[in-house]
């Protein structure tokens, strides 16, 4: 999909900021999210759903800075959650509770009490456990939980398997089979209110079809649920289309849509959807600066000041991120094309963002971009190795702000203590 990340005269911009500016004040490794592309990509993914009532709920685990969360409440996105802690940014951003669902298999009772007492639209709940510590609980707050069962539809999304998460021998959902016995037992449940079907297949999809059987398997579910008396007002299909990091081709938004609503329209409800990383995954880029290059006996390496830490992606799932210059075709750049690794400073042979890369030449001090950085980059970083987190940024126009800012060392050490026994020296 389009992102506002372009060359003017051979120089990065961020729509209308030069990626360099923000750097020069902001400092590296930064984030950087395109408004624009956010609000864009927001409205070419609902557009096919308009003739049907549904709801779109920004999986926000993919990028959940308040300022983002807020973009997309402000287009009319409902939020889906997996924690208590992204409960209490989704609410803290101003979304109203009636627009979260909370998916996740392991559900704290406490976080169970807060989702119940702020009112959410309902619990895709993924256990049989799972729905009798809910139904206590909403018992004893004298209320009832909306609740879906997420199904495991048993279909292959031909994805990574890291992130494949429909298939049988996954920790997630319920089998279709069971699934039905429990909808029974939540029937009987006084705390429980049985309203829709859940699932979600995996992440990075480059398939349609996919979808499109698990949305057939749960259409059946729902006619022998209706069937049986069970009012089913949700059908929630999940997230997981995938977008181009790099050869990859995914379905179209207009297409994913337009297939899916095809499949449902005659089923008299409202649809859910929670797209995560088409949303925000080409918006946001990571900047980096370069700080040394090392040739080894086999190899050369770029070493940057970002790293694993910062953007775990390839490691984790030997993801590819384009890389691009900040300044192309600089005057003074060192000529020809080097094939490196690109790597950070931690103490770990995973810690790499590119491996055997074939890119222009590069000297210390040159800032590097790395693309569709945007999803599962920010928010699954650490401070691993005592690296402060980095810095994001919200560019809007010819404004930008910081919407997070850099941690400091201090923060490193927030709500640590040494015991007194052990500080004492003799
Ligand atoms: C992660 C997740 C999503 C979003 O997945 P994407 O691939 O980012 O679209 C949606 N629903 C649930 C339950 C998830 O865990």
């Amino acid at each position: 999909m389009m992102h506002h990340f372009r060359y003017l005269n051979d120089e990065l911009y961020c729509e209308d900021v030069p990626v360099q500016q923000i750097c020069e004040k902001v400092g590296t490794p930064v984030f950087i999210y395109s408004r624009g592309t956010l609000e864009r990509h927001f409205r070419i993914f609902e557009e096919p759903f308009s003739s049907l009532d549904h709801l779109v709920c920004y999986s926000m685990k993919a990028c959940s800075n308040l300022a983002i969360l807020r973009t997309f409440a402000n287009l009319g996105s409902g939020i889906d959650i997996v924690s208590g802690g992204e409960l209490f940014r989704a609410l803290k951003a101003g979304v109203d509770a009636s627009r979260i669902v909370y998916s996740g298999v392991g559900k704290k009772a406490s976080e169970m009490d807060e989702a119940l007492t702020s009112g959410i639209l309902m619990f895709n709940v993924e256990s049989e456990e799972e729905l009798a510590l809910l139904d206590q609980r909403a018992t004893s707050l004298g209320r009832k939980a909306p609740i879906a069962l997420r199904v495991n539809p048993d279909v292959d999304p031909l994805t990574h398997p890291y992130i494949s998460t429909g298939l049988k021998n996954n920790k997630f959902g319920i089998d279709v089979e069971r699934s039905l016995n429990l909808y029974r037992k939540a029937k009987e449940m006084t705390g429980i209110e049985v309203v829709g079907v859940d699932c979600h297949i995996g992440s990075q999809l480059t398939e349609l079809s996919p979808f499109l059987e698990a949305t057939d398997r749960l259409k059946n579910l729902i006619g022998t649920l209706r069937f049986e008396g069970l009012e089913v007002r949700y059908l929630d299909i999940g997230g997981g289309l995938g977008i181009p990091y790099d050869e990859e081709a995914p379905p179209l938004p207009s297409a994913y849509g337009e297939a899916i609503v095809g499949r449902v329209r005659d089923l008299d409800l409202k649809l859910i959807l929670e797209p995560g990383r088409l949303l925000v995954g080409n918006a946001g880029i990571l900047i980096t600066r370069v700080l040394y290059q090392k040739q080894g006996s086999e190899k050369t390496f770029v070493i940057v000041d970002a790293a694993m830490n910062d953007l775990i992606r390839p490691s984790l799932y030997k993801a590819h991120h384009s890389v691009w210059k900040v300044y192309r075709n600089a005057a003074d750049a060192p000529e020809g094309r080097v094939i490196a690794d690109l790597v950070g400073p931690i103490c770990e042979s995973g810690d790499f963002l590119a491996q055997s890369r074939d890119m222009d030449a590069v000297r210390s001090g040159d800032l590097l971009a790395l693309m569709s950085a945007g999803a599962y980059g920010f928010s699954m970083s650490s401070n691993y190795n005592s690296r402060p987190k980095a810095a994001e940024v919200l560019v809007d126009g010819g404004n930008y702000w910081i919407i997070r800012e850099r941690e400091t060392y201090e923060d490193l050490i927030r709500g640590e203590h040494i015991p007194p026994d052990i500080f004492q020296t003799s």
